[in-house]
């Protein structure tokens, strides 16, 4: 059963194409699906810091999660140990599609569009969605800075086309992510990191959309956060991801992404051979029809 990794960030500056394909080989990773370059390389978060976000974000305070993160945003990017690093308001969805038509086996893409900044996203859409290998949609209203229904033109359009949409919620109007499921049923959305930061606010709701998913990637989620997305979504909801170059590195180089990390949560799901070859594959290539 073929492995896919439906989230990780093309980001040559961090992890080269060469190098993905070492890991992915030597993990069993089969396919992986790149997302645009949306900002500036990132040092790594300490994993105490990303720790205690989960868990505001986990309890009844975690509105206080929403003021956290806006002492991490400046102007539209972020601000992080004192240093600015810079959001890209329209991520440049070619050099993904140089990537997809140089190893077409190895990688699908994300069209980054961003509603807030282009004139016309949906020539931008129109623009890359018959380039070869480009499956869906990603949306970043979290850290694009737009409410949700800003995006209204993108999600009908790829409604009517039958085009999944991988988008990273935010808090509050960005992430009213209800109006969207009631306004367009037939779209197939996936909510990046198990629906952060709504998390298993919206997990028990989503049960009533049946085109919605979520993926397990980035460090933002720990094995204990991703075991109970799955048990509350179901396997056949959940789908592999990584967030890629961000978050895990190989033990004998810190410049290595470990391809093995949330595999391994996956694999070690509470759940039957079956149902983890769904989250590790199956259900993301019926979703994304590869
Ligand atoms: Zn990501």
């Amino acid at each position: 059963m073929p492995v896919l990794d439906i989230h990780a960030h093309f980001e040559p500056r961090m992890f080269e194409v060469e190098p993905m394909r070492a890991q992915m080989m030597s993990h069993g990773v089969d396919k992986v699906a790149l997302i645009p370059t949306m900002n500036d390389p990132l040092p790594e978060t300490p994993a105490g810091l990303l720790g205690f976000v989960r868990a505001l974000m986990c309890s009844p305070a975690h509105s206080l999660a929403n003021v956290l993160q806006r002492a991490f945003m400046k102007d539209g990017n972020l601000k992080l140990q004192g240093k600015i690093y810079e959001i890209y308001s329209e991520p440049d969805n070619s050099q993904v599609a140089v990537v997809l038509r140089a190893h077409p086996k190895l990688f699908v893409g994300w069209i980054f569009l961003n509603p807030r900044v282009t004139a016309d996203q949906l020539q931008e859409l129109e623009r890359w969605r018959m380039e070869p290998g480009y499956i869906g949609v990603k949306l970043h209203p979290h850290w694009h800075g737009w409410e949700i229904q800003e995006g209204e033109a993108i999600f009908r359009r790829c409604e009517e086309l039958g085009l999944p949409i991988l988008i990273h919620l935010g808090f509050g109007r960005r992430g009213e992510w209800q109006w969207v499921a009631e306004k367009f049923p037939k779209l197939r959305m996936i909510f990046a990191h198990a629906g952060m930061p709504h998390f298993q606010r919206a997990w028990k709701k989503m049960r009533d959309y049946p085109n919605l998913s979520l993926d397990l990637s980035s460090p933002y989620l720990d094995e204990a956060l991703a075991r109970r997305a799955v048990a509350a979504v179901g396997p056949e909801r959940a789908l592999y991801g990584t967030d890629a170059p961000y978050g895990f590195h190989a033990e004998h180089d810190p410049n290595v992404y470990d391809y093995s990390h949330i595999k391994g949560w996956v694999e070690r799901l509470p759940i039957s051979s079956g149902e983890i070859d769904r989250v590790l594959g199956a259900n993301a290539g019926e979703l994304l029809e590869l």
